[in-house]
């Protein structure tokens, strides 16, 4: 088997709500690159490489990234995942979120000419269904708390609680939305690096008689020491998002005990063979982890979704639902029926185009 046509084209996807926002930016529309890969038993493989202005990937980078790898996979083997990605690291460091969209799409591509769903090609499954998180994107107290009330009437039992780093601000959400949801309902705080670590231990240890269960990101990226301190100064299970940036983030937040969980994101990582390598990483240091990924279509959801399903050590909701807030997915194939995403039957990830949709690819 072998790879005859290497194209890809954008995904455009605008937001139910366009005042959503988080601490480090507003976004109106969710951009990415759909990569679609053609064998010659006519099978198609779908990736998607997701631009991310905040990790260093815009759409004009990832795009001129992607078209340099495409260019050299027409007659390759798409089995042949370890060697392909060798040579993408080989031509280019880093671009990791370009190199997603071929990962995913050589796994997906392979699936398919097997006749399998992903998961068989990762271990196999551990379970059927992934319960899903929902961010409740920064506004004023009162309206993140309506918010919270309309997805509970979905049946959602996980929210994430997008913070700015301002102490009272805050903690004032926090205590509108645990009011509002009641006790049975899991909490998170995620501050997108907004916090300097003192600032982030006094509002945290505030939030805490609140139950929330993790704080994702209170510091900047960069400043490890900070979240080492956070970590082993508040009560809730502190989360690494944008610290671990690549598979030597993982080593080292690790290594480190710098915190007690990361998230991990196929997207950012580079796509499936390197999550699953952070994974690992984490299972061997008995530290936390879960699936996130970047905002945008079902296919990046369904990606993981296999990918949660498989590794052993997923043990909380995932952060996998935020494509039902956006419209004009190119894709279907996967619904949240009561909070959770079942595994989808099918090969490969499990997601089809929509007819139509995936026209006007260009060709590299
Ligand atoms: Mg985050």
């Amino acid at each position: 088997m072998k790879i005859v046509r290497a194209e890809y084209g954008p995904c455009i996807m605008r937001t139910e709500d366009p005042e959503w926002r988080f601490a480090l930016a507003a976004r109106r529309v969710s951009e990415s690159w759909i990569v679609a890969l053609t064998s010659d038993e006519g099978v198609v493989g779908y990736g998607c490489s997701a631009r991310s202005p905040h990790m260093g990937s815009t759409m004009a980078t990832t795009e001129a990234a992607m078209r340099e790898f495409l260019s050299r996979l027409e007659g390759r083997d798409p089995m042949d995942v370890e060697d392909v990605v060798r040579d993408m690291d080989a031509q280019l460091a880093g671009n990791y979120h370009a190199k997603a969209g071929i990962d995913v799409a050589l796994y997906d591509l392979a699936a398919k000419s097997l006749g399998l769903p992903l998961y068989k090609l990762l271990g196999g499954k551990l379970r059927e269904s992934v319960p899903i998180l929902r961010i409740l994107a920064i506004k004023s107290p009162d309206k993140m708390a309506e918010n919270a009330l309309l997805l509970m009437e979905k049946g959602y039992r996980y929210f994430k609680i997008k913070l700015h780093g301002e102490q009272k601000e805050d903690v004032d959400r926090v205590r509108a939305i645990r009011k509002a949801v009641g006790d049975d309902i899991h909490l998170t705080i995620d501050a997108n690096q907004s916090y300097n670590a003192k600032d982030a231990i006094r509002a945290l240890n505030r939030m805490a008689d609140f139950d929330i269960e993790i704080a994702e990101q209170p510091v900047p990226a960069g400043d490890l020491e900070g979240l080492k301190l956070v970590t082993d100064s508040v009560p809730m299970v502190v989360e690494a998002d944008e610290s671990a940036r690549t598979l030597e983030d993982v080593a080292v937040l690790t290594k480190g005990r710098i915190v007690d969980a990361i998230t991990l994101k196929a997207p950012r990582f580079g796509g499936i063979r390197n999550t699953i390598t952070a994974a690992r990483l984490c299972e061997s240091a008995n530290i936390r982890h879960r699936l996130g990924s970047a905002v945008g279509s079902r296919l990046l959801a369904a990606t993981s979704i296999h990918l949660a399903v498989a590794l052993p050590g997923v043990s909380y909701a995932c952060e996998l639902g935020e494509f039902d807030r956006l419209l004009d997915d190119p894709f279907e194939g996967i619904e949240i029926v009561n909070g959770s995403i079942a595994l989808p039957s099918g090969a490969g990830c499990g997601v089809t185009p929509r007819p139509g949709a995936l026209q006007n690819l260009t060709r590299c």
